[in-house]
């Protein structure tokens, strides 16, 4: 069976060892970062089953790297306990209403939270299918299951290839990406991509998205990506 992968974002050396030490104990992969920019490094680069976060961070708090993170097709569907030693409540609430499911107050008993992490991971990924199918980008909306990009509301004819290819630069933003790497990934059974094609599609995706042209970008000497 798969080892579940958990990232312990905290700056508090002690916490952070006796976390990694117990979850590994009971099985899990643990990661660990100190601050919150190497968190969100991490949560983007390794997409760990659940994240354990402490609020008060360097760097990044714990909030906005909730808040990114949500934001963020890749990583959104990792589940999320925070915690805090903050006397306060509002914290809380404003975490839960990012996207965070459970919440522990600190101090905690190290038994405790492995029982949430139990019953967090129980729900499973929060990989909502449709969520992930369908993307909405100011007036743009693509939507792979149907088949379909719309404008203001307005469908805009794309060729399968052009749609897959705009859904995946869409569900990366900021990420850029080759044109050999889109051609891997975008590659469908009834087209053969090339390289030198990549550009041709861009080009006719440009001309039909118009005015919203400016988010899909060229990224000279690399290739494309679609703005954060
Ligand atoms: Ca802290």
């Amino acid at each position: 069976m798969k080892k579940e992968r958990i990232l312990i974002i905290e700056d508090e050396e002690d916490i952070l060892e006796v976390l990694r030490y117990n979850l590994e104990r009971e099985g899990f992969k643990v990661l660990a970062a100190r601050d919150g920019l190497e968190g969100l490094r991490l949560a983007r680069s390794k997409v760990p089953d659940l994240i354990l976060l402490d609020l008060m961070l360097p760097g990044l708090d714990g909030l906005d790297l909730c808040r990114k993170l949500k934001e963020d097709p890749v990583t959104r569907s990792i589940r999320i306990i925070m915690s805090t030693a903050k006397a306060e409540t509002s914290d809380q609430i404003l975490g839960l209403g990012l996207g965070a499911d459970d919440y522990v107050p600190k101090p905690f008993s190290t038994k405790a939270l492995i029982a949430r992490v139990r019953a967090v991971l129980r729900r499973g990924p929060l990989k909502e299918e449709a969520d992930r199918r369908r993307i909405v980008r100011n007036d743009l909306v693509i939507d792979l299951s149907r088949h379909e990009v719309t404008i203001a509301g307005k469908p805009v004819p794309f060729t399968a290839t052009e749609l897959r290819l705009l859904h995946f630069l869409a569900s990366h933003p900021g990420r850029v990406f080759r044109r050999s790497e889109l051609v891997s990934r975008i590659i469908s059974e009834n087209a053969v991509v090339i390289e030198r094609n990549i550009d041709v599609h861009v080009r006719s995706i440009r001309k039909k998205i118009g005015k919203l042209r400016d988010l899909l970008e060229t990224v000279r000497g690399v290739g494309y990506r679609f703005k954060e």
